[in-house]
């Protein structure tokens, strides 16, 4: 009786857990101020909501193919040909509940008990633990470079007998980091002519700012896509800041499309109908919603950098896209999961423990939120860090003194 190994073995998301805890304290009226949360606050694009619309009034909401609706495929084929220049065809299309799931099946289709996939510090905190769920073994490479990236040789050092995928997410999820195109060109390569599987996770590929742009790791794919080992992880969550449909894809080879559909067929069938829908509807439509949120993250975190710099001791790397950034609390307190408990608890902000993306030291902060919530949410972190902040903090009408400094 009683609950597996592996369930003992598996960390609780740190990031739904704290967003949890955050609901509670706020359904108990507390004046909470939100930096932990990974979705911007915009409305769906009306493209996507006029498709699910038109979908529920005519009633028709059944069962999809397992491995996505060949109008969403469709759209998929188009959008990776636009941004990436390569035409994918429906068997190289894998849809999804989210590019979650879409990672999920990568690795169930690819692991064998044993094998190992480098993960490259700071990493999506579900990264490792998805990995471990298949009894795969992941391998953390920390960053060798300054401003967290990594060389190519670095990484390739990592790889041996049993690695069978090297994880990359860029735009970076927890750091904002974006990877030279060297870098992804190299890595890509390497897994092309080692037969090493290449995740590589693009959720954020259109959040980049300042004029730049994320490197389309697709255009390094061997021409061949039967044979490439780029598995190429994509959504619209964080695109259209669809979070809550729960739509993601890979572009693979399709060998694997149809063991991933396997695995999806046997756990979730299809993912739901309108949520395809409704994520076709945003892919066939404008994308300036896209460009707006762009703007809007760019902006945040220009804003964002100016709050932080006010903190003395704190260093942080700017971030190229997405709308996080990591900065380093070290100099106040090592130890990050005690420093964003204590956050919560006094100055009522939630942080995210950067000890969750491999990165001790360091508290992942969202700017997805609003302005005010940002120069808020710093305002009280100053307070409750800096021995030579005043020594109160107002949050309403409570007057809260640091007696811990
Ligand atoms: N990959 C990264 C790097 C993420 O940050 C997230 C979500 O936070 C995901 C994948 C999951 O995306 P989805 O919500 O589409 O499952």
């Amino acid at each position: 009786m009683g609950v597996s190994r592996l369930t003992e073995e598996i960390a609780e998301s740190p990031t739904l857990k704290l967003n949890d805890r955050a609901r509670a304290l706020r359904d108990q009226g507390e004046n909470l101020v939100h930096l932990g949360i990974g979705e911007p606050k915009n409305a769906a694009p009306l493209g996507a909501l006029l498709n699910a619309a038109a979908r529920l009034t005519d009633g028709c909401v059944k069962y999809t193919p397992t491995s996505g609706l060949p109008a969403l495929k469709s759209a998929i084929s188009r959008y990776t040909l636009d941004y990436y220049q390569r035409e994918v065809g429906p068997e190289h299309i894998l849809v999804s509940n989210g590019a979650k799931q879409a990672l999920y099946n990568i690795f169930l289709s690819i692991i064998d008990p044993g094998d190992e996939v480098v993960v490259l510090a700071p990493y999506w905190v579900s990264y490792p633990e998805m990995i471990k769920m298949v009894h795969g073994v992941p391998v953390v490479v920390q960053p060798d470079l300054d401003g967290f990236q990594h060389s190519a040789e670095a990484v390739k050092k990592r790889v041996g007998k049993k690695t069978k995928a090297i994880l990359i997410n860029s735009p970076n999820n927890p750091s904002g980091v974006v990877y030279s195109d060297e870098f992804v060109r190299a890595m890509v390569e390497f897994g092309e002519s080692h037969g090493i599987y290449v995740i590589m996770d693009d959720i954020y590929h259109r959040l980049v700012f300042d004029g730049n742009e994320a490197p389309g790791a697709l255009q390094y794919a061997q021409e061949d896509l039967e044979k490439t080992h780029l598995l190429l992880v994509n959504g619209v969550s964080k695109l259209f800041g669809m979070t809550g449909f729960r739509i993601g894809w890979v572009v693979a080879p399709s060998y694997l499309v149809k063991a991933m559909t396997k695995f999806q067929a046997q756990t979730t069938s299809n993912p739901s109908m309108i949520s395809q829908v409704a994520a076709e509807g945003a892919l066939n439509g404008p994308l300036d919603v896209v460009e707006g949120l762009r703007l809007q993250m760019q902006n945040n975190r220009n804003v964002i950098l100016t709050e932080l710099s006010a903190i003395p001791e704190v260093k942080v790397v700017k971030p190229a896209g997405t709308f996080y950034c990591l900065p380093d609390f070290s100099a106040y307190d090592p130890d990050s999961t005690a420093l964003a408990e204590r956050l919560l608890d006094k100055a009522r902000v939630v942080t995210v423990p950067g000890a969750a993306f491999g990165m001790e030291g360091h508290l992942r902060l969202s700017y997805a939120g609003t302005i005010r919530d940002i120069r808020e949410g710093i305002r009280r972190i100053h307070w409750a860090v800096d021995p030579k902040a005043p020594k109160t903090l107002r949050i309403g009408e409570k007057e809260i003194v640091r007696d811990w400094l």
